[in-house]
């Protein structure tokens, strides 16, 4: 969920192909059949031969290259000469039978031995694509940023669908699947608009021009509501707007509970343009940046130099604010075809995040040299994600040590050492955090991960996501055994899951021992309210009642007392 509400026409986003689906045709309707899909795809070969011309004029010859071998996929004769074939013998409608020749052909190139095959396979995906939008009829361009004033309907959305409309003014947006939790709807708060996940079939019900009114806070939505509901909601709208504006007023003043204890508040990020926006919230300095989300976004790998101008703008940006930049977390959900991914059963138990970075260890010090060459901009300090043992953060430590090195020879000693990190979100890490916290600066407390590892539940299933329960007494004590001796070896330990960012955890927080808080930077205002309104002894005394617990819904019970007590802003 991201907060905020509004009201506007629907657009079905349709960018996942999930809205396919199979029906039988009589006889009768095939003809009919043949020609709607003949017209489509002579739709897609026309746009292609004028992209290519496009392209051979105004970008150049590799660019050309790369159109024209997908080109080549829609003259495969699966989609030129057998998929008409194929209608009439099992009588099925053509999008699904497009599907159906994607899917098997990504498998065979998938399957390939030869890398420049297997890198084919998004390709014949988003040829499958166009051939299924101009089936269906649904306007690819729009599919594109650019359309603004609508609420974005889809089935489920990835990371990278969301990076893709990063730049559209769009309202809202709502899906039929996905969690809070879940790294799409992490991506989309930072759209900055409200977002429900997991609305059950809005997709299926609803209409492109439907109008729809989507509430981020609760999570409600309304499909087209009568004039009298729109009135009600304009003047919901109007209130929360002079709302915000209060916030941000506030968010200028530092977190201070009314005791005395300053809280320190950072930004979550995951581009360089976000800095400013972080300043103007009230961050303090950037607590995680998302790296991997640029590479999702492109889709690819970047270069060194490409990086280093990501990492740099950031640093520039925050003008003076320290940076953690948190090494690439890929795999799980967030996967790009270089990764040349293995299908796995259980993607988070597997060849996930730093994992990939070691396995990659070329791509990883192309990492960490951009981030060596950032950090002569401004305060850098490097993360590692999702530590689960000693030997593993060894590892990384050794290659970046080699990395620094090589790096401080070609600077003449320019660039230092910078202060190294690792995220507890693996119970392992939180169990031996004793023998972790000495190889390391400071630690950061990754709860969306921790909750999904320590309660065994998918962050990104909506089936069990009533067992994902932050505020589970197995979790709270994690955070307070490793809050405790970071304490105790005097390290700083920071929060940057969800739960940082929502205003009843925060007392919690700070009560274990937590003086670092990073969040969405949109959010940073409201916990700093709750932070005004708290006293640390308060916090402290509701985290020993917590850890005596022995069931989530108790600790949950506690929060949502001590947060009535919160005046509102
Ligand atoms: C986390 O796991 O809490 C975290 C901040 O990392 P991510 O959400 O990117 O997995
Ligand atoms: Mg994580």
């Amino acid at each position: 969920m991201a907060e905020g509400l509004a009201l506007g026409p629907i657009h079905l986003y349709a960018e996942d192909l999930s809205c396919v689906i199979r029906s039988e045709l009589s006889p009768h309707d095939v003809p009919k059949e043949i020609v709607r899909y003949k017209a489509a795809h002579d739709s897609v070969t026309e746009y292609y031969e004028v992209a290519v011309e496009e392209a051979q004029r105004e970008l150049g010859e590799e660019e050309a290259a790369i159109l024209r071998s997908h080109q080549m996929i829609l003259e495969d004769p699966y989609f030129k000469e057998e998929l008409p074939l194929l209608v009439q013998k099992r009588l099925l409608n053509a999008e699904w039978l497009v599907l159906e020749g994607v899917q098997r052909l990504a498998d065979t190139l998938g399957k390939s031995p030869d890398p420049y095959l297997r890198e084919r396979v998004a390709d014949v995906q988003d040829i499958g694509k166009q051939l299924i939008h101009r089936l269906l009829d649904i306007d690819w361009e729009a599919q594109m940023p650019g359309r603004e004033g609508v609420v974005i309907v889809a089935r489920d959305l990835a990371p990278s669908d969301i990076v893709r409309l990063k730049s559209a003014k769009i309202l809202a947006l709502v899906t039929d699947q996905g969690t809070p939790t879940s790294h799409s709807a992490i991506m989309a708060r930072l759209l900055g608009i409200p977002v429900v996940m997991g609305a059950g079939e809005v997709s299926k019900t609803a209409l492109s021009g439907d109008m729809l009114f989507v509430d981020g806070n609760s999570g409600l939505i309304h499909l087209n509501p009568d004039p009298r509901a729109i009135r009600r909601y304009h003047r919901k709208m109007q209130a929360a707007e002079s709302r915000r504006t209060k916030i941000l007023l506030a968010a200028a003043e530092p977190a201070i509970t009314t005791d005395g204890v300053r809280i320190t508040m950072l930004a979550n990020i995951v581009e360089a343009e976000e800095a400013s926006a972080a300043l103007k919230a009230g961050a303090e300095g950037v607590g995680l940046f998302r790296t991997e989300m640029s590479f999702l976004a492109q889709g690819r790998l970047l270069s060194e130099d490409e990086q280093y101008e990501i990492y740099r703008d950031a640093v520039e940006g925050m003008k003076g604010a320290p940076v953690v930049i948190r090494t690439l977390d890929l795999g799980g959900d967030k996967l790009i075809p270089f990764m040349d991914q293995p299908a796995e059963a259980n993607p988070f138990l597997g060849w996930r995040s730093l994992r990939v970075s070691l396995h990659h260890s070329d791509v990883f010090k192309v990492q960490l040299r951009a981030i060596v060459r950032a950090s002569l901009h401004g305060p850098v300090k490097i993360m590692f994600p999702m530590i689960s043992t000693t030997d593993e953060l060894k590892r990384a430590m050794a290659i970046l040590d080699e990395v620094e090195e090589e790096f401080a020879h070609e600077s003449h000693g320019h660039a230092g050492q910078m202060n190294r990190g690792i995220m507890i979100e693996v119970p392992s890490a939180a169990i031996i955090i004793d023998a972790l916290l000495p190889l390391v600066d400071f630690i950061s407390v990754g709860t969306n991960d921790l909750v999904q590892y320590t309660l065994a539940v998918d962050r990104n299933n909506p089936r069990v996501s009533s067992y994902y329960r932050p505020a589970d007494p197995s979790v709270i004590r994690l955070i307070r055994r490793t809050a405790r001796w970071a304490r105790r070896l005097n390290k700083p330990v920071s929060v940057c899951g969800e739960v940082a960012g929502q205003p009843r955890f925060a007392p919690l927080l700070i009560g274990l021992g937590i003086s670092q808080l990073s969040m969405t930077p949109s959010l940073i205002p409201e916990v700093k309210h709750v932070i005004h309104h708290s006293s640390h002894e308060q916090s402290v005394a509701l985290a020993r009642r917590a850890l005596r617990c022995s069931e989530a819904s108790e600790v949950e019970e506690m929060l949502h007392e001590h947060y009535r007590r919160i005046p509102p802003m």
